[in-house]
């Protein structure tokens, strides 16, 4: 049973946010793309890898949790991509999306990945994590005074990626092995808890999930302020009269570029915003037409007259 769904990551939301309002000369553009592109291909890995698992009627009882976060005693956060519980066991995966080869030097605990053109570079070793979560893990199930044991694997998503020198422990796989690699874990591991265990470890992981914020740290001065017009691939401004948007360069009008402007505020800067702070924004002169366009969106307040603001939902482009 699946406990825990698999979300786009806020990280990707926000940098598409910020890719739409961020000067093309700005300094960092380029680097924001290549690494939205870099979230982009992980989380299509960790897609494909999740198809896996509804394929598997031999698991009987069980609870997946995908992309589980959590805060571990110390204040820093875990991310793991998937969580099995089991009877047997509890399954914790890391889900790797790598074009090229993959090696791993256990004494300088690096991983090397070689692209088909020859160039090399170093990436997050998937084996540290990990060990880490496994350590958390291990404190939970010893506080919850349930004895069970902890299988880890790495999961390799792309079927093109060459895996070269890895270490045995833990396995590293490409994820059409993931199936014999539960069943393997099923006959290695006897049934040690009881539904009612079961259900309580689950419970209690799901009600420790803990989501990660995403900042950027971006100052709003390098931020590009109004409406943005989509057809023109959000490069013109829109403007404001009797109540409709329109771009100056194409025509269009478009509320939903307005909400979906209003959103990027929510990501970007803040979900709270004052009268004042909307007019800057968005470009539009007068209070009176403010406040128009903002009781129109039904949008919760807090406070009133001059320290008044809005709270922008999260499913603002729904409205
Ligand atoms: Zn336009």
């Amino acid at each position: 049973m699946l406990l825990l769904d698999r979300k786009t990551p806020k990280s990707i939301i926000i940098i598409e946010a910020l890719l739409r309002r961020l000067d093309a000369n700005d300094r960092d553009f380029t680097y924001f793309q290549d690494y939205l592109t870099r979230l982009k291909y992980g989380y299509e890995g960790e897609h494909r890898v999740d198809r896996e698992w509804f394929e598997m009627p031999y698991l009987n009882e069980h609870y997946l949790f995908f992309n589980y976060e959590i805060e571990n005693e110390f204040g820093f956060s875990h991310q793991v991509d998937t969580v099995l519980l089991t009877k047997h066991f509890l399954l914790i995966l890391e889900v790797k999306n790598i074009s090229g080869r993959v090696d791993y030097d256990e004494q300088k605990h690096q991983l090397t990945r070689t692209r088909p053109t020859g160039t090399e570079d170093i990436l997050t070793n998937p084996f540290d994590q990990l060990h880490r979560h496994e350590e958390l893990f291990q404190r939970i199930l010893s506080k919850l005074k349930i004895f069970l044991p902890i299988e880890k694997a790495v999961v390799m998503a792309n079927p093109s990626s060459i895996i070269g020198n890895v270490p045995k422990s833990p396995p590293i796989f490409h994820a059409s092995g993931l199936r014999s690699f539960i069943k393997k874990c099923l006959v290695r591991n006897e049934s040690k808890l009881t539904t009612s265990q079961l259900d309580k470890l689950a419970k209690y992981l799901l009600s420790n999930v803990v989501t990660r914020d995403f900042d950027l740290n971006i100052s709003v001065e390098r931020i590009r302020k109004g409406v943005l017009c989509e057809n023109c691939n959000y490069s013109v401004v829109m403007t404001y009269k009797r109540g409709i948007w329109s771009c100056p360069q194409c025509g269009v009008q478009s509320r939903k570029a307005f909400l979906r402007a209003l959103d990027d505020y929510r990501l970007l800067i803040s979900d709270r915003i004052t009268n004042q702070e909307f007019r800057e924004f968005f470009h539009v002169e007068s209070m009176y037409a403010s406040s128009k366009i903002l009781s129109r969106l039904n949008l919760k307040t807090v406070g009133n007259k001059k320290g008044r603001y809005y709270i922008i939902p999260e499913d603002i482009l729904n409205r």
